[in-house]
């Protein structure tokens, strides 16, 4: 089976339990204003605008169709920054088997494997024969398989996982359903609902709170976010993550960062709420 496979970074520290690799799937069901990776949002239409921005000569058409040419390409991101379309001429058609010819040197000092993006259910065939193969493979089978997720997905998509998941880690970008379209153009009806499913699965490894000083930040929302996690498991892995700016588009809505005291304040007002293990970055 093929994927449509933006990057990936064999060592991280951030994408769940321990030293993980990581694969970004291009194509995202949400356009967030504070996405630090837009680029990943939608396919490549092949307008051909990057191909001459290209400083390296790494970009070409051929057949109506954009080619990147890896070995020329001198990671400037000129092509992605000039993409109207929030896309990346760069992004591949991978099979399973070549993602695993790329786990394999590195599994001995990985804990596991995440699927990123863009968004990693947009494309769950993928995932699931992703971790399907990691699992069958004598060598990589003790590697845990998780996703990060927007939670923007059906049930019927935790369930399809559901036997080879270990883990998700879910965004959260506001508990208030019109502020959350504003700021992903989508309600957040499937996020909640996903949150709930995964729980039930024993799946949910972590809930991500996108805090954007001024935009989602008032006290009282916060509170009710707290109470509403709380419901759902008041033990729960809660990540306050402060918005940065950089890689993000320009705004209709002011996006600020949020200092070191904002962040303490947002982690004080949910401890309030329920016994979440709290991390803040
Ligand atoms: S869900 Fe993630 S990848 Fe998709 S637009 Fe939002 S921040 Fe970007
Ligand atoms: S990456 Fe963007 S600019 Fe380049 S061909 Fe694709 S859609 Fe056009």
């Amino acid at each position: 089976m093929t994927g449509l496979v933006t990057d990936w970074i064999e060592f991280s520290a951030v994408d769940g339990p321990g030293n993980r690799f990581v694969v970004f799937l291009q194509g995202c069901n949400f356009d967030c204003l504070a996405c630090h990776n837009p680029y990943t949002i939608n396919a490549c239409n092949d307008c051909g605008i990057c191909v001459e921005a290209c400083p390296s000569g790494a970009l070409g058409m051929v057949g109506g169709r954009v080619i990147w040419d890896e070995n020329a390409c001198g990671s400037t991101d000129r092509c992605i920054q000039i993409c109207p379309y929030d896309a990346t001429p760069k992004a591949r058609a991978l099979e399973v088997a070549d993602l695993l010819d790329r786990i394999r040197p590195a599994a001995p000092f990985l804990s596991g494997v995440t699927v990123s993006g863009g968004e990693a259910t947009q494309q769950a065939g993928f995932v699931r024969a992703l971790f399907t193969a990691i699992k069958s493979d004598p060598g990589l089978a003790r590697l845990t398989c998780f996703v990060d997720t927007n939670g923007a997905a059906d049930p019927s998509v935790w369930a399809e996982l559901d036997p080879v998941l270990d883990g998700a880690m879910v965004d959260l970008k506001c508990l208030d359903d019109a502020l959350h379209r504003r700021l992903t153009g989508e309600g957040n009806a499937a996020v909640l609902a996903s949150i709930e499913d995964l729980a039930r699965r024993g799946k949910l490894y972590e809930v991500r709170l996108l805090m954007v000083a001024g935009v989602n930040d008032a006290d009282d929302l916060l509170a009710a976010t707290g109470d509403w996690l709380a419901a759902v498991d008041p033990t729960m892995r809660v990540k306050v993550i402060g918005f940065r700016a950089h890689g993000a588009r320009p705004s209709a809505i002011p996006l600020a960062e949020p200092d070191a005291a904002q962040r303490a304040h947002y982690a004080s007002v949910l401890a309030a709420r329920g016994a979440f293990d709290l991390i803040v970055v």
